[in-house]
């Protein structure tokens, strides 16, 4: 058995809504993906937000091209 993210691995998907325009918002990747390449831009309240997920749970940035607006969803891992 393993640990993973359902979105990750194309198992499922969300469907989130802007919260300011209520437009369905993009699943642009998980944060950890990306985060070596971006770490030294992020500021540090970021950082230490990543830091504080746990394991069993993978942050996903979903991004509304209607508005412009980012949100961080954390999807529980499921076993496989
Ligand atoms: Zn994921
Ligand atoms: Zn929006």
């Amino acid at each position: 058995m393993e640990l993973v993210c359902p979105l990750c691995n194309a198992m499922a998907s969300y469907l989130i809504k802007c919260p300011k325009c209520n437009h369905s918002m993009e699943n642009t990747g998980a944060i950890q993906d990306y985060f070596d390449d971006y770490s030294t831009y992020l500021p540090m309240e970021i950082t230490q937000r990543i830091d504080g997920v746990p394991y069993d749970q993978c942050l996903h940035l979903f991004y509304c091209g209607h508005c412009h607006t980012d949100k961080r969803i954390s999807v529980d891992r499921i076993y496989i």
